[in-house]
């Protein structure tokens, strides 16, 4: 195997992450920007720089010039912008850390809310925290461990914002017990579309609380939010477990979810570099000093192939950390910042392993390149409780994610597999299975009317209230 390879697998990474383009490969924006009327509010930088680093995101699909980039101090900054914004019919787009893919995050000719610099970790309790939303899970992370706590939910990879998660649900591996990020948010603090600074939790404004976590940024922006905190583990043992085929894996993920065996579960389907798939559970158990787990019985009655097993004791810390390393490596092959085509969705549990097997029997380890992914693993639903979160309505569903990682920045390759994406997303919602929405094709208004179902009354009339110009986040086109 080569090293490159050990070092991600050793990693101990479930990446649950995500690209596409328009016509002829990537999507640029033609048209010139225009710097005349109305004149902006006077902290909007038109400066170039700024606006070109706001005019892509991590997929490098699509790209749209904004007029203006707002770097707020303040909420009121924000309301500020947004008045002027309604008063003006100019479109808004939030940005965190510009994880996105496929332009969630852009808007072209309008103003970008560049919400790094308001990422202040205000108040730390024995059971919350107060963050502002441009702040990264890694710095909110760091901050609450100094002090033995942490959010029950990470993300696999932290340097994601804590607003750009809550647009979007956050899911990481210990969601089967915890469901989403949103599903730990106490409180929130919104500038509203058009214009007003409210404050929303469960008892109030609750219609506004329950649109904006998970609602793709369609009716505010997230000034500042409270997040559940629980006592961090001291350490984590990960056991990585290799089969021999998709079933197998999938038998022993079933049963170890069903029993509890693990406090995180996640799974893949990984390139062998030899044209074909090696099957990988990735389960850890949390621990403190005097309490190691018991290998033996963690693993009994398993069917993986043993000898090939890894097991490596980390502190809890650098477990949350470890896909540091492998971003690091991605950085020095150049690949971090090619074209990103990732599809992530869920299966139903109960057709999971047709649909998925299916799915994998066309395609090759160049679906996802060397260092991406299939990303496979059960979840238990019941933890899940956001409205807008959406997911299969059984008691167990399956991540089924491509993380497709090209090995190369060829434009037209990425665009055949954003169109693939999009026939595999049909082929998906058609067996029953749902988009989580970090995902590069292109959605139709009418596509995430059928996304959220039930929810979608919810999402329109809370827009209609909240938002009623449509000036904010129309990178998702649900509007
Ligand atoms: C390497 C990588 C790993 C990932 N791993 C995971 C994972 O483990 N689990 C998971 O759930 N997701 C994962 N994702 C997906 C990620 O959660 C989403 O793409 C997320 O939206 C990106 O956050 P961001 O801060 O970079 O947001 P941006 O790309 O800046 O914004 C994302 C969306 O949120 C909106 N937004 C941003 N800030 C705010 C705000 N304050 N208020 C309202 N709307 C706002 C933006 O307008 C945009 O529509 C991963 C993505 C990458 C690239």
């Amino acid at each position: 195997m080569p090293s490159d390879r050990r070092m991600f697998l050793s990693a101990g990474l479930g990446v649950t992450a995500a690209l596409a383009s328009r016509a002829s490969g990537l999507t640029t924006s033609a048209q010139a920007v225009s710097l005349e009327s109305p004149p902006l509010p006077g902290d909007v930088s038109l400066d170039a720089d700024a606006r070109a680093a706001t005019a892509h995101d991590f997929g490098r699909l699509i790209h749209r010039q904004p007029r203006g980039v707002l770097r707020p101090a303040s909420s009121t900054d924000i309301a500020t912008l947004m008045r002027w914004a309604k008063d003006h019919g100019v479109k808004v787009a939030a940005r965190g850390q510009g994880h996105s893919i496929y332009g969630r995050a852009l808007v072209e000719n309008g103003i970008v809310v560049d919400m790094g610099a308001m990422n202040s970790i205000r108040d730390i309790k024995a059971d919350r925290v107060v963050v502002d939303a441009g702040a990264t899970w890694r710095d909110l992370f760091e901050a609450t461990l100094a002090h033995g706590l942490t959010p029950p939910v990470l993300t696999n990879y932290l340097g994601l914002s804590i607003g750009g998660t809550i647009a979007v649900g956050g899911i990481g591996a210990a969601s089967s017990r915890h469901g989403m990020q949103t599903d730990n948010v106490i409180a929130l603090d919104v500038v509203t579309g058009d214009g007003n600074e409210l404050s929303c939790s469960a008892t109030e404004n609750p219609d506004l609380f329950d649109s904006v976590r998970a609602g793709l940024g369609q009716c505010g922006i997230v000034t500042r939010a409270t997040l559940r905190l629980e006592r961090a583990p001291e350490r984590i043992r990960r056991f990585q477990l290799f089969y021999r085929d998709l079933p197998s894996l999938t038998a022993d993920q079933r049963r170890v979810l069903t029993e509890g065996r693990f406090d995180q579960l996640q799974g893949a389907v990984l390139p062998d570099g030899r044209g074909g798939w090696r099957y990988q559970l990735d389960g850890a158990v949390s621990y403190g000093s005097g309490s190691a787990p018991d290998d033996r019985a963690v693993l009994s009655g398993l069917s993986d192939e043993r000898s090939a097993a890894v097991i490596a004791d980390l502190t809890y810390r650098e477990d949350a950390l470890a896909f540091g390393k492998f971003e690091n490596l991605l950085r020095s092959k150049g690949q971090w910042s090619n074209p990103q085509p990732w599809l992530l969705t869920f299966l139903r549990g109960s057709n999971a392993e047709r649909v998925a097997g299916d799915i994998l029997a066309g395609l090759t380890g160049d679906a996802v390149g060397p260092f991406g992914r299939i990303t496979v693993y059960p979840l238990l639903t019941r933890a899940f409780r956001t409205p807008l979160v959406r997911l299969p309505a059984e008691d167990v569903v399956f991540v089924f994610n491509l993380i497709r990682i090209p090995a190369s920045n060829d434009a037209a390759a990425a665009e055949r597999m954003a169109t693939e994406n999009r026939a595999l997303y049909d082929r998906i919602r058609e067996a029953g299975g749902v988009l989580y929405p970090v995902s590069a094709f292109a959605m139709s208004p009418f596509d995430w009317e059928v996304h959220f179902t039930s929810g979608w009354p919810q999402l329109r009339e809370a827009k209609r209230r909240y938002d009623p110009g449509h000036l904010l986040t129309p990178g998702y086109n649900v509007f």
